[in-house]
């Protein structure tokens, strides 16, 4: 065992320094008291199964009381949903769900669709593949926000969906809820928000002051809202929520199937077996935070973001795209090849997440960034230098997600 543990050790050696600041996607770390938390939580429960919940009613409770927090944060009137096992599987069941209902409620002629924002996450595309729709994705404004006259025009007989995100992984901007709710009423179609990296901030910003649009189930129109809570939940991750504004959705999305030896076999999600270890995680970081916990995290993120945001926008030649309204955003130039940009913080030890459309690097803030800031910018603010400077173009212009 003691071998084993080496090796894993000696494996990561050329991985993502995240705990170092060094990462600003994939992992959320806001301090060690919190990942303590979740890693005690998570080993208590290492093997039990949320397939289970007649054998495991501790997790049934966990996953009830999770989705009752959730709701009432997003001003649900029922606290109905699940809990998954991340945020394309609560994505992929906002589709399925929907898929399921129009098929009930009525004649689609032909491929049903799914009509979003160019913005909207890659899991509705692998939705639309995995359950037979087509993605429909509609142009953005200037402000990155959905175009809600493009979405108007794309809403035809086939259309099943619409998706909106708060915020857009993309820009970090969130789409016009009220007014997409507002069309989800008139063409009678359900509305899911994508809150996958909102989920654990919007309400508390609210609280905070800021001034945001209403994003939650108070819009008429919006049926369904993702919310992950490995991303700003701080939990482990295997865990997000899909939470419904009524059963009258909620139902089309549980699958059950007595035909085979073994009798009923019901599961609310996609998964069969499911980490008890992800539930109880969850359930245990939010009670360990609750409501203050979170608002704290939320106003020092806000800090810390708009620290990177003024320190970014103060580089010559750099710009921050739209106006982000959260935590996370993309930035890149209009006069540098900002890819050589990225290839100079990469040799200095930064993992660079790019992006496509426009050219950028993207940043998601957590707590640990704080103390990497002032040394971030000043090496952004060298590799720009030598950039322009040099009139350096990238060697590698190839763009993957995170
Ligand atoms: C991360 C993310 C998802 C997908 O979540 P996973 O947990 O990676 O499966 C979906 N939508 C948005 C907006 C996201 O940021």
């Amino acid at each position: 065992a003691d071998a084993i543990r080496q090796r894993l050790t000696d494996a990561a050696a050329r991985d993502a320094r995240w705990r170092d600041g060094r990462v600003a996607s994939l992992v959320y770390y806001a301090s060690e008291d919190i990942l303590e938390v979740a890693k005690a939580a998570y080993l208590q429960y290492f093997s039990e199964n949320g397939l289970g919940l007649k054998a495991f009613p501790s997790l049934a409770r966990f996953e009830r009381e999770i989705v009752e927090m959730l709701s009432n944060l997003f001003h649900g009137l029922a606290a109905v949903g699940s809990v998954t096992s991340g945020g394309t599987e609560s994505n992929l069941l906002a589709v399925k769900t929907a898929r399921d209902q129009a098929a009930e409620r009525k004649q689609v002629p032909g491929t049903p669709e799914i009509v979003m924002p160019v913005t909207a996450h890659a899991s509705f595309d692998k939705a639309a593949h995995y359950f037979g729709l087509k993605a429909v994705r509609t142009h953005i404004g200037p402000d990155f926000r959905a175009d809600v006259a493009g979405m108007r025009a794309a809403i035809g007989e086939k259309t099943v969906l619409l998706v909106a995100s708060a915020p857009s992984y993309v820009h970090g901007v969130i789409d016009p809820v009220e007014e997409i709710g507002k069309l989800a009423l008139e063409f009678d179609l359900p509305l899911h928000i994508d809150s996958c990296m909102g989920g654990f901030m919007l309400p508390f910003l609210e609280q905070a002051g800021y001034p945001l649009p209403p994003f939650d189930f108070r819009v008429a129109g919006v049926t369904s809202i993702s919310a992950d809570i490995h991303k700003y939940g701080f939990a482990a991750k295997g865990a997000s929520a899909i939470l419904y504004r009524d059963q009258t959705t909620y139902r089309y999305q549980p699958f059950s199937f007595e035909g085979w030896p073994s009798g009923r076999y019901a599961t609310p999600n996609i998964l069969g077996t499911r980490s008890g270890g992800a539930i109880a995680a969850a359930w245990a970081v939010m009670n360990y935070l609750g409501q203050e916990g979170y608002l704290r995290l939320a106003r020092q993120i806000m800090d810390i973001t708009s620290q990177f945001i003024n320190g970014i926008r103060a580089i010559p030649g750099l710009e921050v795209w739209g106006l982000p309204q959260m935590s996370l955003f993309g930035y890149g130039s209009r006069t540098l090849d900002i890819f050589a940009v990225a290839e100079e913080m990469e040799a200095k030890g930064w993992y660079v997440n790019r992006q496509q459309d426009p050219p950028g690097i993207h940043l998601t803030i957590t707590p640990v960034h704080q103390r990497v800031m002032a040394e971030y910018l000043a090496d952004l603010a060298g590799a720009v230098r030598q950039v322009a400077a040099a009139g350096r173009k990238a060697t590698d212009n190839t763009v993957n997600y995170a």
